[in-house]
């Protein structure tokens, strides 16, 4: 039993309106206002926050006396949208509890959630105390503009939940990312002279060949990490009998707790260094920058609030685990320090055509959470 019901019909009618507007990194002004409007219409004091992409993010703080913040996050980027869909990615189908749209799962239907939780609080005052903060913000599929924008004003929270899908646990820990360009400076000359020269190309090439096995991931008993070379470029875009002179290359590496930059930067140096290359290496780290981030504190008051509130709805409590990807909680955690974790209704095929929600689920995670801010919010 929870304190709060929510209509799936309500929850349904407000998703379809929030994936009918096309919302890629860059361009979630128009969405945010529909957000905006709602939450007006609802009777709360929605605020725009401009961030660095140039969109917006929407926020509306519940102030209800002295107590405890908490924070309920989601963003409204959506990927781009992928060849192969069976329908209108916006438009979006409905085949029983499941609605196929672009975004409905990551992560329209969490920022439902987050709407509907906002509104009931505002409603039932009474029954908690403290602030509320309700945040939508953008970028979170590129630079996460938005949740930067979000921290750079100082913002004060004594816990956080963001509602990416993960029905079936809550995501309490998750590596960081560096993104590396490395690059390799060599000597041009006529390519069929190449021993008057030094191809960056074939230097660097043997350096990304075996950087993954030279440098590997560092291992951590709970988050697990990878590394990967995404790109590759060398030579001229026009075909000449030249030896390249430059090279360059990205490597996306994750980073676990304890690890940083910094570190990453020097072991591939000494890597470079120690395969004797007459070329030069450089490395250069690139944003988006995530840490790692970590939140398993079973005692911590957020935690029990989160565990009797699941127990009480849907009859047993979500289980905590960890998962490779990054998502803004490693900035609210691993960066602000924020106790949080993330938790939102059943999605799959996010990144890929045909992303679903499961519809059962959003009604019930709303309830969840309005339950574990009541319990907080004391
Ligand atoms: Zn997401």
């Amino acid at each position: 039993m929870s304190h709060f019901d929510f209509s799936p019909e309500e929850a349904f009618a407000l998703l379809q309106r929030l994936v009918a507007v096309r919302s890629y990194p860059g361009e979630e002004a128009a969405v945010q206002q529909v957000v905006a409007t709602w939450l007006q219409e609802q009777g709360l004091i929605p605020e725009f926050q401009p961030t660095a992409n140039g969109q917006p993010n929407v926020l509306a703080r519940i102030e209800n006396g002295p107590g405890p913040t908490l924070l309920l996050n989601g963003h409204v980027d959506t990927v781009l949208a992928v060849e192969g869909w069976n329908c209108d990615p916006w438009q979006g189908e409905r085949r029983d509890d499941y609605f196929y749209g672009l975004g409905a799962g990551d992560m329209k239907a969490g920022v439902v959630v987050n709407m509907l939780v906002a509104r009931e609080l505002a409603r039932h005052k009474s029954a908690w105390r403290g602030t509320l903060i309700f945040s939508s913000v953008t970028d979170e599929e590129a630079y996460s503009q938005g949740a930067h924008a979000l921290l750079a004003t100082g913002l004060q929270a004594d816990a956080c939940i963001v509602t990416e899908p993960s029905f079936d646990q809550a995501i309490i820990g998750a590596p960081g990312k560096v993104l590396i360009r490395a690059r390799a400076t060599g000597k041009a000359a006529h390519g069929f002279y190449p021993w008057q020269g030094i191809n960056a190309a074939i230097e660097l090439a043997r350096f990304i060949a075996q950087v993954c096995d030279a440098v590997p991931p560092l291992h951590h008993p709970r988050i697990p990490s990878s590394q990967t070379v995404l790109s590759f470029h060398s030579g001229s875009a026009q075909y000449v009998i030249t030896l390249p002179e430059q090279a360059e290359a990205l490597i996306t590496r994750q980073i676990v707790p304890g690890e940083t930059a910094e570190q990453v930067v020097e072991k591939l140096q000494d890597f470079a260094n120690s395969l004797q290359s007459p070329a030069h290496f450089t490395f250069a780290v690139e944003p988006p920058y995530y840490p790692s981030f970590e939140f398993a504190e079973p005692d911590h008051r957020f935690t029990r609030a989160f565990c009797t509130a699941s127990q009480q709805v849907l009859g047993a409590a979500v289980p905590f685990g960890y998962v490779p990807g990054v998502s803004d909680a490693n900035l609210f955690n691993g960066q602000a320090g924020i106790p949080c974790f993330y938790w939102g209704p059943r999605c799959g095929n996010f990144h890929q055509c045909q992303e679903w929600v499961d519809l059962a689920t959003i009604a019930p995670c709303a309830s969840v959470i309005a339950e574990t801010a009541r319990q907080f919010l004391q």
